[in-house]
């Protein structure tokens, strides 16, 4: 248990500690200890997942009930084993893992060009409206199916929404009612069971067949969407292409800010992204997203530019650190496994830009479209997160800081959008 050699979780703060909860919120230092600490003492944070494809491995026969692997056992669940999530491997490990206690669960389907290339149920010809929606609906099928039974809370909006008249009064997000409160406080208000609250993100609008419909998918749990995966859907030019928002596209941001649906800019083009920022004043946020200085690429839309992570972070967004290799060190195209010192290096990249640690937090993708033993050295499951929790301690991290990473820096940016 790599995670307790360090200084407990409860115990100092490092020297470091610039991050949003730092910022006037001393007085939590007691909350943080006893929500960390809530099932047993040096108990990693509880983790807030900003993208796990849940819904898309369901649909393509994952049997997302299975029981997880003990730590070094490969686990070989279709599709492409090795693999690391079911939603098992998501609760708390009493003494050791605080468990992904909130994720953004996504709707992923992939536009083809004509139906011999349809080979996945997440798939559909790209002009058959009818088709995409069919796609999504069976992805959003599976989470109120989990729902049902018992297995998933899909009510992120109210979890983490603050009730009028509690909490600090909000500031710097352009919102003011109902008041803030602080992500320890509403951490600790998530109850045990079910061990995981999600909130569903749509990654790529297609299967909304038209802004008017948004109000039944945020019914049934959508609190985000990004509007391209890397094709070209009917609302924006993903990061494969070279294509801005369609008309239809403005339409949806209209009606998502009507909505308070949060903006995602992973996988936009560059200029879908500039035009996504001119065309609303709401906070983006960038799900799942590494930074494209460390990467050797200019040209690689998939990663952040510099420029990109200022205007998020200016408006008080949020970016998900994603664990595929190949997006936080180039060199894993021949090592295969990044180093978890490639994590940080990307962590702080972000922070060094945002001036702080409160506009990072984890979108980790683990098993959406790639192999387990492609997450960075040490991580073969979710429980294996203490140990980038332990290099960023090791960098210097406070229990604060690491708290904010884990889930509050998410908590405070939903609690303030949604
Ligand atoms: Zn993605």
């Amino acid at each position: 248990m790599l995670v307790r050699t360090g200084g407990h979780w409860s115990g100092r703060s490092g020297p470091l500690s610039v991050s949003g909860l730092d910022r006037g919120r001393s007085g939590h230092a007691g909350l943080i200890r006893s929500v960390v600490s809530a099932n047993k003492p040096d108990q990693s944070p509880p983790i807030f997942d900003a993208h796990l494809d849940l819904a898309y491995l369901a649909v393509r026969g994952r049997d997302m009930l299975a029981q997880v692997q003990h730590r070094g056992e490969a686990c070989h669940l279709e599709p492409h084993p090795p693999s690391a999530i079911t939603l098992r491997s998501l609760e708390p490990t009493p003494g050791d893992f605080g468990g992904v206690r909130m994720a953004l669960g996504t709707i992923f389907t992939e536009p083809v060009e004509s139906v011999e290339n349809v080979t996945g149920p997440e798939q559909y010809v790209a002009s058959d409206v009818e088709a995409s929606h069919r796609a999504g609906r069976a992805q959003l099928e599976a989470y109120l199916t989990w729902r049902d039974q018992g297995l998933i809370d899909l009510d992120l909006r109210r979890r983490l929404r603050s009730e009028p008249g509690t909490g600090e009064i909000r500031g710097g997000m352009g919102v003011t009612e109902p008041a803030a409160l602080a992500p320890e406080r509403l951490v600790s208000r998530l109850p045990p069971r079910p061990p995981l609250s999600i909130g569903v993100l749509v990654e790529n609008a297609d299967p909304i067949r038209s802004p008017d419909e948004l109000g039944w998918w945020r019914e049934r749990g959508v609190v985000a969407i990004g509007m391209a995966w890397a094709k070209r859907s009917r609302y924006a030019g993903g990061n494969a292409t070279s294509i801005g928002l369609s008309d239809l596209g403005r339409a949806l941001v209209s009606q998502m800010d009507r909505l308070r649906i949060v903006h995602d800019a992973s996988h936009l083009s560059d200029r879908s992204f500039d035009e996504l920022q001119d065309a609303t004043d709401r906070p983006v946020m960038a799900s799942h997203s590494n930074c494209r200085a460390l990467l050797g690429d200019a040209a690689d839309q998939r990663h952040l530019n510099d420029h990109q992570i200022r205007r998020i972070v200016e408006r008080g967004g949020v970016i998900g650190l994603n664990l595929f290799s190949m997006f936080l060190d180039s060199a894993a195209r021949k090592t295969g496994r990044a180093s978890l010192e490639s994590c940080v290096r990307h962590v702080d990249h972000i922070c060094e830009i945002a001036g702080g640690r409160s506009n990072v937090g984890l979108g980790t993708d683990i098993d959406g479209g790639f192999a387990a033993d492609r997450l960075p050295q040490g991580i073969d499951r979710p429980a294996d997160l203490v140990r980038l929790f332990e290099a960023l301690r090791n960098a210097g991290w406070s229990d604060r800081d690491l708290f904010a990473f884990a889930c509050g820096n998410w908590v405070r940016f939903f609690n303030a959008v949604l």
